[in-house]
């Protein structure tokens, strides 16, 4: 099973017990999707159902998140869908600063091996650990350094449905990011 470099780390991932959330986790969950993907999608953390299944985004936000894609004309299949954190903060809470640092390497590895040329990150949590941003009401929508883009957690947007416009519209912007080239990221910052 372990075998590319994706999947040497995720089987890392699923031995991990760097933080105290391998103690109350089921499964780890790394990540899915394409070694290759254009888009990475980065959430906060696995919930329940994730937590059982293993896999991203399996429940309910997962419904929500997979709607949301297919209204802004995107396959879920071609992006590479991922947390934070990979092991599950009990009770749904959010993770600790310490978790998030001993996890972040992961995540770090991941998009160095992937190599998307645009990154969704999925609230306040990914905004805040990956770009050190707060305020997802203000920023969403918002791409930056030519890589990033901010928008709602799809669990936010399951709490308030009058979102979830603005989040598909957030979302169709992935799409014109990779359409701006389809060009390596080094090539595209300097055209
Ligand atoms: S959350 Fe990350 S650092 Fe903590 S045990 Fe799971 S994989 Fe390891």
């Amino acid at each position: 099973m372990c075998g590319s470099d994706l999947r040497e780390l995720a089987c890392e991932i699923m031995r991990c017990e760097r933080c105290r959330l391998s103690q109350t986790r089921r499964n780890a969950v790394p990540g899915e999707g394409p070694a290759d993907a254009s888009i990475m999608m980065i959430g906060e953390a696995p919930g329940a159902a994730e937590d059982l299944a293993g896999r991203p985004f399996v429940g309910r936000a997962g419904a929500i998140l997979n709607r949301a894609l297919g209204l802004a004309g995107l396959n879920r299949g071609e992006i590479f869908i991922t947390n934070i954190v990979k092991c599950r903060p009990p009770g749904n809470r959010q993770p600790s600063g310490e978790e998030i640092r001993a996890c972040m390497p992961y995540l770090r590895k991941q998009i160095e091996i992937i190599g998307p040329s645009a990154v969704c990150l999925l609230g306040n949590v990914p905004a805040k650990a990956v770009l050190g941003m707060q305020g997802v009401t203000s920023l969403r929508g918002r791409i930056f350094d030519d890589l990033y883009l901010i928008t709602f957690h799809p669990a936010a947007v399951l709490r308030n449905k009058d979102r979830m416009e603005l989040f598909v519209s957030d979302l169709a912007k992935l799409r014109e990011m990779l359409s701006v080239d389809h060009l390596p990221r080094d090539v595209k910052r300097n055209a």
